[in-house]
């Protein structure tokens, strides 16, 4: 059992009041119509899948119902921070990398993974 912390609660609530939903920051084109079936496919399909940071949309669905995200490191699945929806995320995989101790197995495994993407 872990705990997460909901930004609208204010206070760290059991795992199981949540559920993930996927990539966060994913926009929906302002116009469909205009776009061309690639970008509309990559809209509706495909998602990032990265090794180290990522930004995911979660919903407290046994707390207050209220969507927010989530940025977590998905090789040691270390929650780095919560934020709420419209909010954008102070860790990122670049700033993460920067800051993190060039010994610490969780960083080389960052570059490592920058270097592939
Ligand atoms: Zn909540």
């Amino acid at each position: 059992m872990f705990y997460i912390h909901c930004p609208y609660c204010g206070e760290h609530r059991e795992e199981e009041e949540f559920h993930p939903k996927g990539q966060a920051h994913i926009v929906r084109p302002k116009d469909p119509e205009s776009c061309s079936d690639e970008e509309w496919g990559d809209y509706l399909f495909f998602r990032d899948n990265p090794r180290g940071v990522h930004h995911e949309l979660w919903v407290h669905a046994v707390g207050c119902r209220k969507f927010f995200n989530i940025t977590r490191h998905t090789v040691t699945y270390e929650i780095l921070e919560t934020y709420k929806m419209g909010e954008q995320p102070t860790i990122t995989a670049e700033t993460y990398a920067a800051s993190a101790q060039p010994e610490s197995e969780a960083s080389q495994v960052v570059k490592q993974a920058g270097v592939r993407a």
